[in-house]
């Protein structure tokens, strides 16, 4: 059973340094339990949280814990009702081969889903975070403005297609051409830009004519200096993540910002709110899953994954995926069904 354990606490970007494969004996699963066998790792940007011991909303892992992660795995025996040999589940396995579940947290998925791994990305936990934060913090109307970046990633790409399909007026902000050219050209998007580009404030500027009512926070840093001063009266941020942030080790360089935020939060009259997905929203995952099923199984809703092969290679697919690297929602493919 290979494992990938924290090995080290990373300072500013992981290293390989950080991690450590290890071997082990396959665990056996003991009454009330299952063996699962990973078949999919999803990386996922908060996994860089938990590699740090600084305070979060969830506990740090220790130095040699396995990296946690969410994972579609197989049910190779089962102790648990309800859970058979042979059923496919999404899980946080972890970055392993094998794990042993008690079925706390676990779903079953349909075992003929022709993209199984799909459950780690729309039709999961990212999924479900863009479709919440937009809807229930954004509180989108018809005609307003939306800007979301990260957002060829699973859940910019879920905020912006359920915004056009709630009539908003979308413009992404992505790294590089081909991105951008994606989010518009097959997720439907009215507008992408690169914010790679000298003159990205202006082109967001020109983009968002009408101002911008719903800023779905993905990344802060310069994107958020950009959006700051075009946000209309009123307008919602549901802080989701800041992705740009999380390999910083010191505060950026130039002027205090903070006078200027809270002066727009007060003159704006700003809604800003953060979540952690399924601490606020848990209970509405299976009325989503319903939703955006249909929509992924009409088409109506698109996805692309970048999709790695090996547990060995995760590691560095996850350093990529915070660097942008990555053309879609990151995962590894760890073992065939
Ligand atoms: P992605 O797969 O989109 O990967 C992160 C992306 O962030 C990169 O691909 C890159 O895209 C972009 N990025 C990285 N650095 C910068 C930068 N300096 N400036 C602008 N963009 C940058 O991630 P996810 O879709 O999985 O997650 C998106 C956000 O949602 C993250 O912040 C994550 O932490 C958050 N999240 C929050 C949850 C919650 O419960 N609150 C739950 C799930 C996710 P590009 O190349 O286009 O710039």
């Amino acid at each position: 059973n290979r494992q990938i354990k924290l090995a080290s606490r990373p300072h500013g970007e992981p290293t390989s340094d950080n991690f450590e494969l290890t071997t082990s004996d396959i665990p056996t699963p003991k009454a009330g339990e299952m063996l699962l066998r990973t078949l999919y790792l999803s990386l996922d940007p908060y996994m860089r949280g938990r590699m740090s011991a600084a305070k979060s909303y969830a506990d740090p892992l220790n130095i040699g814990d396995v990296m946690t992660g969410g994972t579609v795995a197989q049910v190779v025996e089962s102790n648990i009702d309800g859970f058979s040999e042979g059923d496919i589940v999404v899980a946080q396995s972890g970055w392993q081969d094998y794990s042993v579940s008690t079925g706390e947290g676990v779903h079953k998925l349909d075992n003929n889903m022709p993209h199984p791994s799909y459950g780690l990305g729309v039709l999961g936990m990212p999924g479900f975070t863009g479709y919440m934060g937009l809807t229930d913090i954004g509180k989108p109307k018809a005609g307003e403005t939306l800007v979301v970046a990260a957002a060829t990633g699973p859940v910019g790409a879920t905020v912006g297609q359920v915004g056009k399909r709630l009539g908003l007026h979308v413009v992404g902000v992505a790294g590089g051409a081909e991105k951008c050219a994606y989010a518009v050209d097959e997720l439907g998007f009215d507008a992408c830009i690169d914010h790679y580009a000298d003159d990205f404030a202006e082109q967001l500027e020109r983009a968002c004519s009408d101002g911008i009512d719903i800023y779905y926070e993905n990344v802060g840093g310069k994107v958020f200096d950009a959006v700051l001063p075009l946000l209309n009266a009123h307008a919602r941020i549901p802080v989701c993540g800041l992705v740009s942030q999380y390999n910083a080790t010191e505060t950026p360089d130039g002027k205090d910002r903070l006078g200027m935020l809270m002066g727009t939060i007060l003159k704006q009259r700003l809604t800003v709110k953060g979540f952690i997905i399924f601490e606020e929203y848990g209970e509405h995952f299976p009325e989503f899953l319903q939703t955006m099923g249909e929509w992924v199984e009409a088409g109506d809703i698109k996805t692309l994954e970048h999709m790695v092969e090996g547990l060995d290679n995760a590691p560095s697919a996850f350093v990529d995926m915070l660097n942008g690297q990555n053309f879609g929602k990151t995962v590894i493919q760890v073992a065939d069904i």
